[in-house]
């Protein structure tokens, strides 16, 4: 992706409109600033914005007149989407380009998306569109079909716990394997919120960071007690199954949350039957070594009737149809 934006932008060829879709804190808006920056740097356009001229700072401190982010969510993103059709026409202040960042791309209103698809349709010359969005389906075919894509992938397991273990390592927070494991999962692929909660559980330990100071920080994510529920039901001891889904009620693990988590335990045994280094790539090693040892223990058979009765209880707990 940084290759063909790269020789797009040396090249001269960059396009109208770009869409950075992935999940949340993949890096869509980082990308879509420094992106910004490369175009309008005043000694660019460059892919190597320098950072310190007059148009980069003002980038950098927000305060750019013609750098507009938009956040489509909020009622302010409305109407300043409602305006740009009109402001969009007049040429850059003093930068190169006109750039319009337009965060939550897909929580655009109807009249919004209209309005946004007649400026797409003529951009003027100036201007450039990059819109960021985690749901880019959600987005009119319309506006998708104008925009080049650039899809942004969660960060596996394994990158962001050594991103955090560099980080804690220069920062002098002291913490445990166990509890970058337990913020990795939480952050979901999203690395600035696995940065936000090492910072937040260090403040809170006052520099040490141990799982437990996450659990109670941040609430069980249901690990803990699915992996054990995983063994009560491969052991096929429904009382055992019981006594720990009261269990972890009582700790106030929602129903949903070990359910999910429950499914993921499965999903995992099978993955590591099948493919042990694909479940190393997205796993804190010590739980992929877990999960390769049980998988020799038990059948793919006995998994996948498991998986299936898993996935129609989590349809029917969001309330969709399950096959019944
Ligand atoms: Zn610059």
């Amino acid at each position: 992706m940084v290759r063909t934006l790269r020789s797009a932008i040396e090249g001269g060829k960059v396009a109208h409109a770009y869409l950075f879709s992935g999940p949340r804190g993949s890096g869509k808006t980082s990308a879509a600033k420094i992106f910004a920056r490369c175009m309008n740097c005043e000694r660019g356009p460059t892919a190597e914005p320098d950072n310190t001229c007059a148009a980069c700072v003002a980038m950098l401190e927000g305060t750019a007149l013609d750098v507009l982010e938009i956040d489509a969510a909020s009622n302010r993103g409305i109407d300043e989407i409602r305006s740009l059709r009109d402001a969009v026409k007049f040429p850059p202040s003093v930068m190169r380009k006109k750039i319009y960042i337009i965060d939550e791309a897909h929580m655009l209103t109807k009249e919004g998306a209209n309005a946004f698809l007649k400026t797409l349709e003529e951009p003027p010359e100036h201007a450039l569109f990059i819109l960021a969005t985690t749901e880019p389906e959600r987005l009119p075919i319309t506006i998708l079909s104008r925009c080049q894509r650039y899809a942004f992938r969660r960060i596996a397991i394994p990158v962001m716990i050594e991103r955090m273990r560099e980080i804690a390592a220069a920062e002098n927070i002291a913490v445990e394997e166990s509890a970058l494991a337990a913020i990795a999962y939480r952050a979901d692929g999203g690395l600035r919120d696995a940065l936000t909660m090492l910072e937040q559980a260090a403040a809170y330990g006052d520099g040490r960071v141990d799982a437990a100071a996450i659990e109670s920080a941040f609430g069980s994510n249901g690990r803990e007690m699915a992996l054990r529920l995983r063994d009560d039901v491969l052991r096929r001891d429904a009382g055992a199954m019981l006594r720990t889904i009261e269990e972890a009620s009582d700790a106030g693990i929602e129903p949903a949350t070990l359910l999910r988590a429950l499914l993921g335990a499965m999903r995992n045994l099978l993955v590591a039957r099948i493919d042990p280094d694909l479940l190393a790539r997205d796993s804190a090693p010590e739980d992929a070594a877990e999960a390769t040892a049980r998988a020799q223990e038990i059948e793919s058979t006995t998994v996948l009737p498991l998986l299936r009765v898993l996935t129609d209880a989590a349809t029917l707990a969001r309330g969709g149809d399950a096959r019944l």
